[in-house]
């Protein structure tokens, strides 16, 4: 089986197109969450994602949640803030529902454990350094565990023999082998952190127990006109072309 694995969209439509056809044909596909917040596709994006018949499972992430109002924006920045009042009035009910729909507890899936953040607080902890993933492969029994929210494509190994944990950030299109036990993160599709502005991505094979992280690029120009006639903040347009 291999699993096409996605988080942090962030409405941004452009790049989940991009991906959806670097990848190809994919047994099943696994979005780790934030679909929304900061793009200026919403709508776009969840419908697209509720076309998929191989999306297998879809984590709830912290901005789904402040979309959803079930939460205080208070702790999100001016600007992120801004997005997403912006966001929950352009959703529509039926796209709402769809996130009100979705995990907030980590998922299992075969060997590995899914979620957004990380497996100890699935919506909103960062997996940061390995003080905080020592801590997190505690949570959780299976080989592998998949998180997004961080925007870095990288993982973290923990040697058994050792119990030492390294943090490791992967060429691009670098077949990583999978030993027991990992932290792994594909990056994110719609708003990349680590300076590659090319939407980032995963692929996992179950079989051949391998991770392969890679990067397409997309459209940035025509996404950053998007959200400058949304009226959303300038800082989310530039942001894109820089990968930050
Ligand atoms: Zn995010």
């Amino acid at each position: 089986m291999r699993a096409l694995v996605i988080s942090d969209i962030h409405a941004n439509l452009s790049a989940l197109e991009a991906v959806l056809k670097d990848a190809g044909e994919m047994d099943e596909i696994w979005c780790l969450g934030d679909v929304v917040g900061y793009g200026p596709n919403p709508n776009e994006v969840v419908e697209r994602l509720r076309s998929l018949p191989n999306l297998a499972c879809c984590m709830l992430g912290n901005h789904d949640v402040a979309v959803l109002g079930e939460m205080n924006f208070a702790v999100f920045n001016t600007e992120a803030r801004k997005s997403l009042v912006w966001q929950q009035e352009a959703i529509t009910a039926d796209n709402l529902e769809f996130l009100r729909g979705l995990p907030q507890d980590t998922q299992v899936r075969g060997q590995v454990t899914l979620a957004h953040g990380s497996p100890r607080d699935p919506v909103w902890e960062y997996i940061l350094n390995t003080l905080i993933a020592r801590l997190n492969f505690e949570a959780f029994e299976t080989s592998y565990c998949f998180v997004g929210h961080s925007h870095i494509q990288c993982y973290f190994q923990l040697d058994l023999v050792s119990d030492r944990i390294s943090l490791e950030v992967p060429a691009v299109n670098q077949l990583v082998r999978l030993t027991p036990r990992a932290i792994l993160n594909p990056g994110s599709v719609g708003q990349p952190r680590d300076r590659d502005a090319r939407a980032s991505y995963a692929i996992y094979d179950d079989v051949a127990e391998t991770w392969e992280p890679r990067r397409v690029a997309y459209d940035i120009a025509a996404v950053q006109k998007l959200i400058r006639a949304a009226g959303l903040p300038d800082k989310h347009a530039a942001r894109l072309a820089e990968g930050w």
